[in-house]
């Protein structure tokens, strides 16, 4: 039986373990955290479950493509789907305007607050609808297919690929200008943040109205977990705590990789379903760059990457009322050089287990690109100013959620504060980025095969290899590398 070592127990990670298993290869995954899930996680903190990734999964939807392969994997076995009313609700300068799931009720009540702006309100409903027949292409990797496949797959993007040529090199902000309605400018505009694409709002929007992109009950911890069970049921071996940090590479192989303490792991092939800037740059230590990656590392405005600071918030109350994703204007405050004038919070009331009983758990994400990311590198050289810091903007979300919400005054605290540096220390990631590359108005999007240029029995899996990452580019793949393999070692590929 071929022997096959995994690198990173994240989603691909356990993607690659799940099919290496079906598929009669032997298997292990090497984590370095002392848990699995990768950035799909959540921790306890006094009591409460903080959840800190899915806040919309494609593929919760039964029936779809996507929806198949989480089943595969055991993702969505036993679980109940929560689907949110609105994907977002936005507040400005007293008006508030929702993205509903329900498109025609998003397109009256946007006509009805906006007159105006029918001409453009049409435009929007018309393409997020023609958008919902769209699904990922999951089934094989497109260098796999056959020109028949091929050619079926082009046929079948044809609407996307339109909506692709008139929005993908359109920056929100700049589509945001053909609405007159202050709040639903504001609302475009600020999606995303400067130079990112139109398009990237109809295709999240498209899924959302066509009822996926919901969120598995239990969150994302306890889906990392079930798929971890479903890879060890399949007779797969984890081996967490145990950090792989050098690849002896002899012949243009992989010979053997060695972890931080010291043992060595030999195999007949290695996925690394790790952060892809970790592999080039410290496992393979420079020598086998790639130049699709060189390119977008070395291009921060035209490929940026996008970390997060995270800040969790327990209330003693419930909040059945208010949307479960909302974005507000708040009393501007600076986070280094930025000023911050809106924050997003979501809340998971709908989970009963996340808190104790009549008390509610508030998340609210705050992106970090590339100068804040250098600015907390610095701040975490001194440990002090940087935890300091942690606790100022702690105190600056809760002030600012009390301001919003008085009720609320004097019943909030702050359970937790992740940054940048968090993401990178637990699971390696580039400059903290919880996605891969976002489609901007002039990055190229990539559609990278995984292959090690130079290095014959070593892959790359993972959210780094396709836009726009995430989920559910990690758990393809990570069964595309498997397929790619069975098919290196001439045997059929099961998917079961
Ligand atoms: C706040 C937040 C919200 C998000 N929301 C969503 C969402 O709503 N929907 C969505 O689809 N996606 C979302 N994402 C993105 C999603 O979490 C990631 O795209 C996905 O989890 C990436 O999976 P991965 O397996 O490719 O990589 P990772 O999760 O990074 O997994 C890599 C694993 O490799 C391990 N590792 C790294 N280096 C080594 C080494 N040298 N040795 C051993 N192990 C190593 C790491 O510890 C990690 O466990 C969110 C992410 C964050 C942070």
């Amino acid at each position: 039986m071929k022997k096959i070592v995994i690198i990173g127990g994240g989603i691909a990670g356990l993607s690659a373990g799940i099919f290496a298993q079906k598929n009669g290869f032997e298997s292990i995954i090497l984590e370095k955290h002392h848990t699995l899930g990768g950035e799909c996680t959540g921790w306890n903190r006094q009591g409460y479950h903080i959840d800190g990734c899915i806040h919309w999964l494609v593929g919760t939807k039964e029936g779809t493509p996507m929806h198949t392969l989480w089943t595969q994997v055991g993702a969505l076995e036993g679980t109940e789907v929560f689907h949110p009313e609105t994907f977002l609700s936005f507040e400005y300068e007293g008006n508030a305007v929702h993205l509903c799931r329900d498109l025609e009720r998003l397109r009256s009540s946007w006509l009805r607050l906006a007159p105006q702006d029918k001409e453009a309100v049409e435009d929007f409903y018309q393409t997020v609808k023609a958008l919902q027949a769209f699904n990922m292409p999951v089934d094989k990797p497109i260098s796999m297919m056959t020109l028949f496949e091929k050619i079926k797959l082009i046929s079948s993007m044809k609407e996307a690929g339109a909506i692709m040529d008139k929005y993908g090199k359109i920056s929100l902000k700049t589509y945001a200008r053909r609405f007159k309605h202050p709040v639903l400018r504001e609302l475009l505009a600020n999606f995303l943040p400067e130079g990112y694409s139109a398009s990237s709002i109809f295709f999240a929007l498209a899924s959302f109205t066509k009822g996926d992109a919901s969120i598995p009950y239990g969150g994302s911890k306890a889906m990392a977990m079930r798929m971890e069970d479903k890879y060890r049921s399949l007779g797969g071996t984890v081996i967490a705590s145990s950090e792989v940090v050098k690849l002896n590479i002899k012949d243009k192989q992989v010979d053997c990789l060695v972890t931080k303490d010291g043992k060595k792991y030999q195999a007949d092939y290695y996925i690394a379903a790790c952060d892809a800037h970790r592999l080039y740059e410290h496992l393979l230590e420079g020598r086998y760059s790639d130049s699709a990656f060189k390119k977008r590392f070395s291009n921060s405005i035209d490929y940026p990457l996008a970390s997060n600071i995270y800040i969790a918030l327990a209330y003693e109350g419930e909040l059945d009322n208010l949307p479960r994703s909302l974005r507000f204007q708040v009393t501007p405050f600076k986070i280094h050089h930025e000023e911050i004038h809106y924050l997003t919070i979501n809340h998971y009331q709908y989970e009963k287990t996340f808190a104790p009983e009549g008390h509610s758990v508030i998340t609210c994400a705050i992106n970090q690109f590339y100068s804040d990311y250098e600015a907390w590198d610095q701040l975490s050289q001194d440990m002090q100013a940087y935890q300091q810091e942690k606790v100022r903007i702690g105190s600056e979300v809760l002030r600012a959620v009390e301001m919003r919400f008085p009720y609320m005054k004097g019943k909030v605290k702050v359970l937790d504060v992740a940054t940048p540096k968090t993401y990178e220390r637990y699971c390696n990631a580039y400059r903290g980025a919880f996605m891969g590359f976002l489609p901007t108005i002039k990055g190229k999007m990539m559609a990278h095969s995984g292959h090690i240029k130079g290095v014959k029995n070593l892959f790359l899996s993972g959210q780094w290899l396709q836009p726009p990452g995430g989920l559910p580019v990690a758990v393809i793949t990570g069964r595309d590398t498997i397929m790619w393999l069975c098919k290196k070692e001439k045997k059929p590929f099961t998917y079961y």
